[in-house]
């Protein structure tokens, strides 16, 4: 049984998270401040963490970065919730160290296949953080710093694409259906439709290719999906 431990200041909220998590089968521990969060992740170390934004005292992203600036508990998968769509990109993107987000208002369905997915990630071996960078002349990924560049300029990826791009660049010339893409970077139980992978995935060209029109790197294979070729000079 897995722990979570969610962080919420607004009770109804974390009253039906937790109601939610607990029908699911997890076993949870909720509070409604960063402080007291910090104080039971000492004491037990959770499989993962539900972590609200706004929050009186100490915010939810200074939690975050306090706990992936720990040995101990830098790996803890945190789940983050936000009122702020607009801003995530910008507060999180994974400087702060969350493995996914997901808005307010949210569906319980919506939130157990979130959390499922970054635990499922979390428990996926070797971790990915633990690999050398990846590095050629177009393309630098670093998988522990989430650095990443193309002809020596830096690359600002949202959370999705740089697990998108590490997922591709770990599996070199294999090619991906958008089903397998949506398992593996997005979460089985997430609800994306399969033309997401092909926005992202233009995205993602349009960010690292030297001609997005003619990539060189990431490849569509007609009929079958995408892969990525490692060789690029
Ligand atoms: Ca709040």
């Amino acid at each position: 049984m897995k722990n979570v431990l969610v962080v919420e200041d607004e009770a109804d909220i974390r009253e039906l998270i937790c109601h939610h998590l607990k029908k699911e089968g997890f076993r949870v521990l909720d509070v409604a401040d960063a402080e007291t969060a910090y104080a039971e992740v000492q004491k037990r170390l959770p499989d993962a963490i539900v972590l609200d934004l706004m929050l009186p005292g100490m915010q939810g992203l200074e939690l975050c970065r306090i706990l992936r600036s720990k040995d101990r508990t830098a790996r803890v998968p945190i789940l983050i919730l936000t009122a702020k769509e607009e801003e995530i990109d910008k507060l999180i993107g994974f400087e702060m160290g969350a493995d996914d987000y997901i808005t307010k208002p949210f569906s319980p369905r919506e939130l157990i296949a979130r959390l499922r997915a970054v635990l499922r990630r979390a428990g996926e071996a070797p971790s990915p953080e633990q690999r050398p960078p990846y590095e050629t002349d177009s393309l630098y990924l670093n998988f522990a710093t989430y650095e990443v560049r193309t002809r020596n300029k830096p690359v600002d990826l949202s959370p999705i694409e740089f697990r998108l791009l590490r997922h591709l660049v770990t599996h070199p010339e294999i090619v991906f259906s958008r089903d397998q893409l949506l398992d593996s970077v997005w979460g089985r139980d997430t609800y994306v439709m399969p033309r997401t992978v092909d926005v992202h995935v233009q995205k993602l060209r349009s960010l690292i290719e030297e001609d997005p029109r003619n990539p060189k790197m990431i490849l569509t294979v007609r009929g079958a999906g995408y892969k990525f070729q490692p060789n690029v000079k």
